[in-house]
């Protein structure tokens, strides 16, 4: 149910690229070349000519919904902060991009950063916040150089600072850059982060509108939710709406990586089939291909089926595919790599990046599933070692005090619905079915 196709990274001339328009073009990240293009008028209006609360129910009719990974409505998650503010109000960027397979919004603060000092003015105006921070991972460390530059040059142009556009609305806007920890993108961890404190996650509820950074009401975006904005606010709800499919609207930036001819980043709309993505946008598997992890290492793989292959890509289709459209980090496995070492490698990632603060996240992703996987994968496998391995997850999933554990439990609990057999094969042979490969290490 796509309703047109007019969005993306190819060169077919009958698509428009939006968010990723000027990605890789000389100078895109300097003021005098935004505002060659246009740059800023989506602010100037939504301030001279818009009230915060047209701009809200604007995002709300667009069915936007929050492109960092969980794809809450972002017009709904704005609506509940406060409209008459008591106190100081915070939009914040999350640019802390650390989901292995997602690396759109690097390109989008590299080569656009003025796109997303746009899309934070227009949120900042619409939730009545005078001031914004940007939580940029540390290892980008060129995105954080051009945003930094970006933003000095905003203010001695007059696009943030006092009195933007002669509209009475004042913003300012703050970058911090990360350390390098993956925790840091969890929303409330990074809110401790951004206070100075051990990015330790903190409750949910209350959510952020309610006490946010310093206690305060704050929302906070990604990167290409906030970018997204601008063009709703530019061209209209109407005109997001009409792309994507029901209760998926709008395009998106879908990244792929894996053994596949042209890997990238593809801007197209939410529906897009897994096979349009593969094959007409990222030229063909280099190899045979046994699993699809459809949104970044946290959403679980799903075998390589012409039903899968057939799916669109939007949030409903992908849970009916027992896994999520996360980020839209889709990565391929290839036939050659044994699903168990592919999983010991992202339960690896995970142990590294648990903050230990609570104890299924301490003791269970750090601790004891590595510790399994490694057991089988070494060939020590026992017996009823995939039945414990079923009942650790059990043990994590849903327990653990912010949702790393369970990013951790969700691809294993994937791999061992689709192939389990390969969990078997090593426990009985001691070895993989396939010959061992070392690219997954
Ligand atoms: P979540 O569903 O808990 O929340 C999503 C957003 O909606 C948050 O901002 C939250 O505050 C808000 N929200 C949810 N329920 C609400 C309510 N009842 N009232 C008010 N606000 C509410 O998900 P999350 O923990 O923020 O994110 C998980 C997702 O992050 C995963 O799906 C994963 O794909 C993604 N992720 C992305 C990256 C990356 O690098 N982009 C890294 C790791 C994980």
């Amino acid at each position: 149910s796509v309703a047109e196709k007019p969005i993306t990274s190819g060169h077919d001339p009958r698509f428009v690229r939006t968010l990723y328009a000027h990605v890789g073009r000389p100078n895109s990240w300097t003021l005098e070349y935004y505002l060659a293009h246009g740059g800023y008028e989506a602010a100037r209006k939504a301030l001279t000519r818009m009230t915060p609360d047209e701009v809200i129910e604007e995002v709300k009719k667009s069915g936007l919904r929050g492109r960092g990974g969980a794809g809450f409505p972002t017009g709904v998650k704005w609506s509940f902060m406060p409209k008459e503010p008591k106190t100081q109000h915070y939009i914040v960027c999350n640019a802390d991009e650390s989901e292995p397979g997602s690396f759109k919004d690097r390109y989008l603060l590299e080569d656009d950063p003025h796109q997303l000092i746009e899309g934070m003015i227009i949120a900042g105006y619409a939730i009545r916040a005078t001031k914004g921070y940007v939580y940029v991972r540390g290892e980008y460390r060129r995105a954080y150089d051009r945003l930094t530059a970006a933003i000095r040059e905003a203010y001695a142009k007059g696009y943030l600072g006092e009195n933007l556009f002669g509209s009475g609305f004042s913003f300012d806007l703050y970058v911090h850059r990360g350390a390098g920890a993956y925790i840091c993108g969890e929303e409330t961890a990074l809110m401790n982060s951004l206070e100075g404190l051990r990015a330790n996650p903190r409750m949910k509820p209350p959510f952020p509108a309610q006490s946010g950074l310093y206690g305060k009401p704050t929302t906070i975006n990604n990167v290409e939710t906030l970018c997204s904005v601008v063009h709703i606010i530019e061209r209209g709800a109407d005109w997001f709406g009409q792309m994507g499919t029901e209760r998926s609207k709008g395009h998106k930036l879908f990244q792929i990586s894996g053994p596949v001819r042209r890997p990238g980043v593809y801007e197209l709309p939410l529906g897009t089939t897994f096979r349009e993505l593969i094959y007409d946008w990222a030229g063909g598997p280099t190899e045979p291909i046994k699993a699809i992890i459809p949104g970044g290492s946290s959403t679980p793989p799903v075998p390589w089926t012409d039903e899968v292959l057939d799916s669109p890509m939007d949030y409903e289709h992908c849970q009916r595919l027992g896994t999520l459209l996360g980020t839209g980090g889709v990565i391929l496995i290839p036939e050659s790599v044994c699903i168990v070492n592919a999983m010991w490698n992202v339960t690896r990632f995970y142990a590294h990046e648990s903050c230990g603060k609570c104890t299924p996240c301490r003791e269970g992703v750090s601790g004891w599933l590595p510790k399994l996987f490694e057991k089988i994968e070494r060939g020590r496998g026992e017996p009823g070692d995939v039945e414990l391995l079923e009942n650790l997850l059990d043990n994590i999933e849903g327990k653990a005090f912010c949702p790393l554990a369970d990013a951790a439990v969700w691809p294993v609990r994937g791999s061992l619905k689709h192939f389990r057999h390969e969990y078997e094969h090593h426990i009985e042979h001691g070895t993989c079915v396939v010959p061992r490969t070392s690219r997954w290490r």
